[in-house]
């Protein structure tokens, strides 16, 4: 018998009349012959209220208190969905995490999912029954209640429907499905029909509020078909799947409104100093994004990323405590900053992409600050007022409001790790971990150079004008970082194929004279070390575990770019294949 999740997200179940509404679209799906699981969220702006009642008391509430009061919301929301079901005319039967089984680990307010057992759920419907779930939350090993981080929910329906074997998992908002970008932002905005695993994963990771990220992991993994769609009518949403039939060199674009950047000041630059950084990060489970170091000079250098708003008081902790111990000169942070991410699997095969949205940016101009890039997708921090504009000017440069080509006979991409055939043992070990780092390869590429503009004016236009020039000359770049300095000066690093070094430098040469900044700093072979897989970012031990291995092994780390899929890194050729080798060895047992 085929089975159907549907997830109802707050503003669909917020009040009785929504609840009822969702009731009767659960029922349709039983009276097509499914059976069904209702996973729900609190009602409405619940959550956030519950959050405020603690905040009365104290800023810093204990986080498994925040746990038991949080989870309260989605408690009331299941026993209303099981009352309305059952006055509607159907059996149904409302159970919390912990009834569910939804095994996770003990990381209160961030918990991530170990095991899921489907027993009793199984037998609930095989009893003729609307199982309803209750979203977003899970019960550690000390039998404590724990939540999987705000917008959970998503995330608690595709690991369901991972368990259960469901043949579609659909989510139930208050959009008509994924967007090109926020429709609330931008009403010119599009719907998509379709949407790769990886590029919705990388969006929601990019602040897509549309799907929690970590959903998405689970998608990719165990191959579920996720339905993006409306609670208020029955038009078709958007499809998440391996590979949709169109795609352009851009697919979206994602604004993150509420970032934070923090600068480590004058680091010794000598290794294992990021990885003794990265390890606090890790530890306090704060997800790091856009990395810059910028390359040393003096033997110092400078180490910039971003987290969210909410997570800077501690990070901030964190900062202080690693610079007095390594001893960095000083701890600098800008608080009304906001990044815009363009996203898009064909990024990487189709050149351009880097200039036409620095140009659009600069048209505007609106300066950035820093710039970071991964295969698939490019992204800009921006001072926060000016978010809204350079999101609207990126979504208008690669004209996302028109409908792409569709692709004709497009090859298959490879089927996720998890099909849906496996032995009863492979099912076990299947479910053991679900939510851990899957690790796919690790690569070694040896064919780049790399060259850095140092002390270039930090004004607008300049990165645009640079990789115009470059694209001018038919040269594709890979990487680019750029980060603004000290003394309002910044900074481009980036890497090209080694046999257009010569064509590129000439540029640069040109542009630095133009430009009153330093001669371009060379490496003619870098290699970048390349390790791929899901939900890179945001297992936040990842970056810290390569530079480890790397710090051991005596290896220098140059650049460093991340995504959800990818985290790649630059070092001097000469280390590329011990670096290869000591990668290898440190995530043997995370491949798949
Ligand atoms: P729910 O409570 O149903 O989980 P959310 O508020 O979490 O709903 O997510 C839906 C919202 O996500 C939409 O109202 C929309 O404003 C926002 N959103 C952000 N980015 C996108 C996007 N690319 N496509 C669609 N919606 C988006
Ligand atoms: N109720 C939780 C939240 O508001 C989970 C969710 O809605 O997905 O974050
Ligand atoms: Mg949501």
């Amino acid at each position: 018998m085929s089975l159907i999740v549907q997830k109802f997200g707050g503003t669909s179940v917020a009040d009785t009349q929504k609840i009822l509404g969702a009731a009767r679209k659960a029922i349709r799906a039983a009276q097509a012959g499914h059976q069904v699981v209702v996973v729900v969220s609190a009602m409405g702006k619940t959550t956030d209220q519950l959050i405020s009642l603690a905040n009365e008391i104290t800023d810093r509430p204990p986080s498994r208190e925040m746990d038991m009061l949080m989870s309260s919301g989605e408690q009331i929301t299941i026993a209303l969905m099981a009352i309305a079901l059952e006055s509607l005319g159907h059996k149904a039967v409302s159970m919390t995490g912990a009834q569910l089984g939804i095994k996770t680990d003990t990381a209160h307010m961030k918990a991530r999912i170990k095991s899921i057992s489907t027993d009793r759920m199984k037998q609930a419907l095989n009893e003729g029954k609307i199982v309803i779930a209750a979203g977003f939350q899970g019960i550690d090993d000390n039998g404590d209640i724990t939540t999987l981080g705000r917008g959970g929910s998503d995330t608690s329906a595709v690991a369901l429907a991972a368990a259960l074997h469901a043949d579609e998992c659909e989510i139930y908002t208050d959009v008509d499905g994924v967007y090109t970008t926020d429709p609330r932002l931008l009403p010119e905005a599009r719907k998509v029909s379709q949407i790769s695993y990886d590029e919705m994963l990388e969006l929601a990771s990019l602040g897509a509020g549309v799907m929690h990220s970590r959903s998405i992991e689970f998608a990719k993994k165990f191959g579920v078909a996720v339905h993006v769609r409306n609670s208020a009518s029955d038009v078709p949403g958007s499809l998440i799947i391996e590979t949709p039939e169109t795609d352009s060199a851009v697919s979206g674009v994602a604004l993150a409104k509420q970032e934070a950047r923090l600068t480590l000041v004058g680091v010794p630059d000598k290794p294992g100093v990021a990885m003794f950084l990265f390890s606090k990060i890790a530890e306090a489970k704060i997800a790091i994004d856009m990395i810059v170091q910028n390359i040393g000079q003096d033997g110092r250098t400078d180490i910039s990323f971003t987290v969210p708003a909410a997570d800077l008081p501690s990070t901030l902790e964190v900062l202080q405590m690693v610079s007095d111990e390594i001893g960095a000169e000083k701890v600098e942070y800008q608080e009304n900053v906001a990044k815009v991410s363009a996203v898009g699997l064909e990024m990487e095969q189709q050149g351009g992409v880097a200039k036409t949205m620095f140009r659009a940016i600069s048209d505007q101009n609106i300066n950035i600050d820093i710039i970071t890039t991964s295969e698939i997708k490019i992204s800009a921090l921006v001072s926060r007022d000016d978010g809204p504009a350079t999101l609207r000017a990126v979504h208008q440069a690669f004209k996302l409001e028109k409908v792409p080509a569709k692709i004709k006979n497009r090859p298959k991409r490879k089927a996720a790790p998890n099909g849906k055939h496996h032995s009863a043992d492979a099912e076990v070990s299947r479910l053991a971990g679900m939510e851990d780092i899957l690790i796919e390869s690790v690569t070694l590429n040896q064919t780049e150079a790399q060259i850095s503009l140092a002390n270039i004016p930090d004004v607008p236009g300049i990165a645009a004008e640079l990789f115009e020039r470059i694209a001018a000359g038919g040269v594709g770049v890979d990487l680019i970082v750029q980060s603004s300095g000290r003394n309002g000066k910044a900074m481009i690093t980036f890497t090209v194929p080694r046999k257009s070094l010569d064509k590129t430098l000439e540029v640069a040469r040109k542009l630095a004279k133009k430009w009153k900044s330093d001669e371009p700093i060379v490496k003619p072979s870098i290699a970048i070390l390349s390790v791929r897989g899901t939900g890179l970012r945001s297992h936040t031990g990842l970056a810290y575990r390569m530079f480890k291995r790397l710090a051991d092994g005596s290896i220098n780390v140059n650049v460093i770019t991340t995504s959800e899929r990818n985290i790649a890194i630059t070092v001097d050729e000469v280390y590329g294949k011990k670096g290869l080798k000591l990668l290898e060895q440190e995530f043997t047992n995370d491949m798949m």
